[in-house]
């Protein structure tokens, strides 16, 4: 059996989502990999030395330059029907947008989100909001699958060493590049962040919420997440929100701040490791899954914490 991964990259750097869905294709079969982009023999060579890769197809051109879906798809599409049983994606924004294309080309079900792999068609998958497990056995001669990062260990950067094959492919002439406008922060990416602060609709403002949660992030070198309702409110961009419509993150500790714990947000959190919860209301259900609670005036509590770190 041999398993495509989509190689998840920014031009230069595979991403760790990657490291984590070779994980979760090595319990499937062979890996092979599956690297797009315009100028990415360095990812290539990156993608080759991932512990457990035996093969890295490049498609190396400038209709892979935005690593827009429609051209991407139709060459995993073809890879997977001429040579391997499953083409396994992380289930992040690039992934989610590639992977269903890849499977409507190949006529099969999407396989979403997967947790574990139980055996060759047999996988778990959170429904639900992630309240129940569902168990999905899959009679599909290839396979379609997207992988949550948080659930599998992260596979070997280094160790690797596979070969690397040219694919050919074109312009699907369905999309075409505008513009991205990318946020820079200085602070680790929520997915990857060991430490994330995350604030609610409790902070009331744009101001308090930065000016309360970035002096705290800075001294705990860590990410800053949000709730849906803070993203809603305008306190914090889009990228910010954690839960079952923003991201799904998994750090070390996780610190809710004016969070009350809706399911929505706990779908995408409740996975750290520590939590830490910070909530004036005692009976938040925050406090469900919290590991450690401070119950009190945020606006008093996160000032003096953050002084005395
Ligand atoms: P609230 O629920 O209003 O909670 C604010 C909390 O702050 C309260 O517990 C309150 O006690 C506390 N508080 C107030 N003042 C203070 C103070 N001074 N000091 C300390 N504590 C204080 N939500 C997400 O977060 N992520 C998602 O991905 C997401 N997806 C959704 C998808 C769907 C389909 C739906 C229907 C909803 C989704 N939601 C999501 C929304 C979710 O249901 C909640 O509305 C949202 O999480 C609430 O955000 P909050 O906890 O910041 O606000």
């Amino acid at each position: 059996m041999i398993a495509l991964v989509l190689v998840e990259h920014d031009g230069a750097v595979v991403k760790d989502a990657t490291l984590a869905t070779v994980t979760a294709a090595a319990q499937l079969g062979e890996v092979h990999a599956l690297v797009a982009g315009e100028g990415v023999g360095a990812v290539a060579q990156a993608a080759a030395k991932i512990a457990g890769v035996t093969k890295v197809h490049v498609a190396d051109g400038a209709a892979f330059g935005h690593q827009l879906a429609e051209n991407v798809a139709p060459v995993a599409a073809a890879l997977v029907r001429d040579h391997c049983d499953y083409f396994v994606a992380p289930a992040t924004t690039t992934g989610k947008n590639i992977a269903p294309r890849v499977a409507a080309l190949l006529d099969v079900m999407q396989i979403s989100d997967i947790l574990s792999v139980e055996g060759p068609d047999t996988f778990t998958r959170p429904i639900y909001a992630g309240n129940a497990i569902a168990t999905v056995k899959s009679s599909d001669a290839k396979k379609v699958i997207t992988v949550r990062g948080t659930a599998f260990a992260r596979a070997s950067a280094e160790g690797g060493s596979g070969s690397v094959e040219s694919v050919s492919g074109s312009d699907a002439g369905l999309s075409s590049f505008v513009g991205a406008e990318l946020s820079k922060s200085e602070r680790p990416e929520l997915t990857s962040a060991k430490i994330i602060v995350s604030g609610g609709r409790a902070f009331g403002s744009s101001e308090q919420f930065h000016a309360l949660l970035d002096p705290l992030a800075d001294k705990l070198k860590a990410g800053v997440g949000a709730s849906r309702a803070a993203v809603d409110a305008g306190y914090a961009p889009n990228d910010y929100q954690v839960g079952q419509t923003g991201k799904i993150v998994a750090p070390e500790v996780y610190i809710a701040i004016g969070i009350s714990g809706a399911i929505q947000h706990l779908a995408g959190m409740k996975d750290s490791k520590t939590i830490i919860a910070i909530n004036k209301d005692e009976d938040a259900p925050i406090y469900q899954v919290a590991d450690i609670g401070l119950v009190g005036d945020l606006f008093k509590i996160v000032p003096e914490l953050t002084e005395k770190l």
